[in-house]
């Protein structure tokens, strides 16, 4: 087994010797944030990071234009580890989520470790996965077969508090539609059905639910339709809700509640109803080894690492999907004053600041560090198969 505190220490060298360009890398990209599968630019400069690096870059893979992929190859056989770039910003808000931070890191691990192949076994791949924020990229490359092969995933996510294990919550969207009967409202209101009281039942409905839910659950609803003119009795109405839990099972189970309290509405008015539900995201299921040796570097960088709460804040993203199909790990660095909420404008000013530079930098030594372990601890890689055959492949 070759030297991993040596390699280690030398992929850490490497990361700080291109921290100039790596931090002008996150702040280009935060400067010009770009929507989902509209990332052309930042794209580009990823690649152009890599490439300057001799590191070939397929740009475009999976049908999607703005994903790209390369890989660096050890000489001897062993695990392929894959590490996850996002670079999408927010509408309004551009990149208040720090997407710039992930990518730079995901860069920075990857020219580390290219680097060091000679003396590492297997691949390390970088894939450039578009539209985390809305519509899911990552979802459509593991149904385009980019995950297959793959024996773990990494991406680091800046937050304002550091820890490896957090999870996240498993997301559908509802749209709710009401058919009901037009009429004039005050002139022959009995030959109307309103298909806004029956959403309205809907809503009162899935309110009463709410008393009997587990405390992971996240129902919320806005009205998209509901009515043309006061003094017609609406026809037509419609609502979207977004379902969370922290499990696919029991998100399944309240999205069928939700549907029975919107066929209660249609059924006490006689409105007809349509429910249509998104493809959703999976829950993030973190791999607990590979948490348990990211911890460990961290902590050898010196970085406090903690634990998930109970109760721990969480939103969904696409990298759950593929958690369900490849061993993976979602870590979170702190940038930002504890409590400091993703999606606003202080988020975003940190993403830039000393503090969001010195956690990319830390991210890409994590990411670097972890992927050394295992390519080279065949028991650590072992342990990491269990667990995911125990835990998801059951
Ligand atoms: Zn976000
Ligand atoms: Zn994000």
């Amino acid at each position: 087994m070759p030297n991993t505190a040596i390699l280690k220490r030398q992929a850490i060298e490497t990361i700080d010797t291109h921290s100039r360009a790596l931090i002008q890398l996150s702040e280009t990209i935060h400067a010009n944030p770009e929507l989902a599968f509209q990332e052309q630019k930042s794209m580009a400069l990823l690649c152009d990071a890599l490439e300057k690096q001799g590191i070939q870059v397929q740009r475009g893979i999976g049908g999607l234009a703005t994903a790209f992929r390369a890989e660096v190859c050890g000489k001897l056989t062993g695990p392929t580890i894959a590490l996850l770039a996002e670079y999408d910003a927010l509408p309004e808000l551009g990149h208040a989520c720090g997407h710039n931070i992930i990518c730079a890191a995901a860069i920075g691990a990857e020219i580390a470790l290219h680097g060091l192949m000679n003396e590492l076994p297997g691949k390390v791949l970088i894939i450039g996965t578009p539209a985390e924020e809305g519509g899911s990229g990552k979802i459509h490359l593991l149904k385009q077969g980019a995950f297959d092969g793959l024996d773990a995933t990494m991406l680091v996510h800046p937050s304002s508090r550091t820890m490896v294990t957090r999870g996240s919550l498993a997301t559908v969207r509802l749209t709710l539609e009401f058919f009901g009967k037009a009429a004039h409202a005050a002139a022959a209101p009995e030959d109307g059905i309103s298909a806004l009281e029956a959403l309205l039942a809907a809503f009162h409905n899935v309110n009463a639910l709410r008393l009997h839910l587990k405390a992971d659950a996240r129902i919320h609803g806005i009205i998209t339709h509901g009515g043309a003119a006061i003094n017609i009795i609406p026809e037509y109405a419609a609502a979207k809700f977004s379902l969370r839990a922290a499990s696919n099972s029991y998100l399944e189970e309240i999205t069928q509640h939700v549907i029975q309290c919107a066929q209660a509405g249609a059924f006490a008015t006689g409105a007809e109803l349509k429910h249509t539900v998104d493809d959703g995201l999976a829950d993030m299921i973190p791999n607990r080894a590979m948490g348990r040796a990211f911890a460990d570097n961290w902590r050898a960088l010196g970085i406090e690492v903690y634990e998930a709460r109970p109760n721990e804040r969480m939103g969904s993203t696409d990298h759950g999907d593929v958690s369900h199909s490849v061993p993976s790990l979602h870590p979170y660095i702190a940038i930002a004053p504890e409590g400091t909420g993703g999606h606003t404008a202080a988020f975003r000013q940190a993403a830039i600041s000393a503090e969001g530079h010195l956690g990319m930098l830390n991210a890409a030594k994590g990411l670097a560090m972890t992927t050394i372990d295992l390519l080279c601890d065949d028991n650590l890689m072992q342990e990491v198969k269990s667990e995911f055959a125990a835990t998801v492949r059951k």
